[in-house]
């Protein structure tokens, strides 16, 4: 491993993101040799904390990850300082420059710098705007940036974020979250493609009739009602998370495998995804809300949310690229809260032989060709599966489908590193791969916008799913309609 040198300032030190995902995937970096000597991290709260107050927060966010030499977990610990800071006061920045400066010296992190915020995105703007103003940036190291999601609400607030943002910071310093891109099989899409000639030859609408992809939650809104029902599933997770899997399923082989090559690629291929119209929206986009269950309140009795709400906890939805190599092959989508069960997969299906031998009536058989399926499977099982049709055991000739599978262990499982690990250890070696770049966010807010503003006008017939299921009716009909069915079903 080589060791990253590097000054971390985090905002939003006493959040929940922070307890439970960043210092535990910071302790493994630190394990594991990529952070060790010359790192520090400065984090910030609005509320008093001493140094020694932090780092106690900090050692009990790691306590269940088994130390690797004795003493490492308060050696790690020591690496943390704190600082409480508002962030909308820009004369508390002047407090952090100094600290900054100092940590700087006392580690020796030669003026490399990370901004991290985790903090309400109200203040991403405000923060960016301080960092500069306030003169927090170096001009020996890097300095870069690493905001979490959500990145705007539609496409002109987000245009008016990463303007604010680039005031301070240029796009190769920005580094914005997906932790969807930090997960080991959504990354493998790309060396099962494009390292594997008898995937990516036939990877095309020649050979493939349609995609599917489903992001499926088995909790329904739980304590974020209130974030959730300001937001909804099209915001929450198909402008983000589905549309960056779909950008890797659709995107043109990159000239190398580099960030900036990468990049070009999946931008070309939200460029080329069609924009509906707003009747075109309103067919080939679905939207659903949570029943009550047997004993399970519906979405509209959930703490937090009005009785009358609106707001969508299942999207499903066809998308269509135009371009060469995806002309009339759609990629269905869906994703919802109470569906039966929590996963995440892929399911590319293949077109049929032209002609099936085998139903030859003379064979007395009453059977078809299956099609082939390539799955991938991203949670909770990684791995992935490729359905063909084979001859069933036994006298006469039936076919039938069988699995060629192949999934992770549960060691190997155990030892991958966790999201958040993956993209913080990529933006400490400045890889962008696996973030989100504007032009990327910017095509899919205005490809999701047509669609916000349509179901913001029409009053929907909610609830209409019944948890446990997976989604309304009308996401099995959007597919039924072209003659096709999702391949996961109950
Ligand atoms: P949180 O509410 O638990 O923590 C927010 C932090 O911001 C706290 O430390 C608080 O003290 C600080 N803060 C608030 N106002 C401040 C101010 N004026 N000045 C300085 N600090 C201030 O939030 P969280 O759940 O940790 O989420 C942080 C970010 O991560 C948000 O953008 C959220 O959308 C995103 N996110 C969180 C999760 C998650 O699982 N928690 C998942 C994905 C994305």
């Amino acid at each position: 491993a080589t060791e990253n040198i590097a000054l971390i300032t985090l905002f939003g030190a006493a959040g929940d993101l922070a307890h439970r995902k960043l210092y535990p995937s910071l302790f493994k970096l630190y394990q594991k040799g990529y952070l060790a000597d010359h790192f520090a991290l400065l984090g910030t709260s609005r509320r008093e904390k001493s140094d020694e107050e932090f780092q106690a927060l900090v050692a009990d966010s790691i306590k269940d990850i088994k130390e690797t030499k004795a003493g490492e977990a308060a050696a790690f610990a020591k690496h943390f300082f704190y600082q409480a800071h508002d962030v909308t006061k820009p004369e508390h920045y002047d407090v952090l420059k100094d600290r900054l400066a100092e940590l700087d010296q006392q580690f020796v992190t030669k003026g490399n710098r990370l901004f991290y915020m985790s903090v309400a995105p109200q203040f991403f703007g405000v923060i960016a705007m301080n960092i500069k103003k306030q003169g927090l940036l170096t001009d020996e190291g890097y300095n870069r940036l690493i905001m979490e999601k959500p990145f705007g609400r539609d496409f002109a607030s987000a245009k008016e974020l990463n303007d604010e943002l680039s005031q301070t910071f240029e796009e190769n310093q920005i580094f914005r979250i997906d932790h969807y891109l930090g997960k080991e099989m959504v990354q493998n899409i790309q060396a099962l493609r494009f390292g594997n000639t008898i995937i990516e030859s036939l990877w095309n609408n020649r050979y493939i009739d349609n995609i599917q992809v489903t992001l499926s939650e088995k909790l329904g809104v739980e304590e974020r009602a209130g974030y959730y029902d300001n937001s909804g599933a099209l915001r929450d997770m198909v402008q983000n998370h589905i549309m960056q899997v779909v950008a890797q399923l659709a995107m043109e082989q990159p000239v190398s495998f580099t960030d900036s090559d990468v990049r070009v690629e999946k931008i070309k291929a939200l460029r080329s995804l069609r924009v509906y119209t707003p009747s075109e929206a309103a067919s080939n986009f679905v939207r659903g809300q949570y029943d009550a269950g047997a004993d399970t309140p519906a979405y509209r009795d959930a703490d937090g949310v009005p009785a009358d709400s609106a707001t969508e906890t299942f999207v499903a939805a066809k998308l269509l690229f135009d371009n060469y190599r995806w002309s009339g092959v759609p990629f269905y989508v869906r994703t919802g809260k109470k569906l039966a069960d929590k996963f995440t997969r892929i399911d590319v299906v293949f077109k049929k032989p032209l002609i099936d031998i085998f139903a030859n009536p003379r064979m007395t058989s009453d059977q078809s060709l299956k099609s082939n399926v390539l799955t991938i499977y991203v949670e909770p099982e990684s791995g992935f599966a490729l359905r063909v049709n084979a001859k069933s055991t036994g006298q006469g000739f039936k076919t039938e489908p069988v699995d060629l599978k192949f999934l992770q262990s549960a060691a190997e499982k155990k030892e991958a590193p966790e999201p958040y690990e993956r993209l913080f250890h990529d933006a400490l070696e400045g890889n962008h791969t696996n973030f989100a770049s504007w032009a990327e966010i910017a095509y899919s807010w205005k490809f999701v916008d047509v669609v916000r503003k349509l179901w913001d006008i029409e009053e929907p017939q909610f609830p209409n799913y019944a948890p446990g299921s997976m989604g309304p009716a009308a996401s099995d009909e959007l597919l039924a309609r072209d003659g096709r069915a999702w391949i996961y079903k109950l």
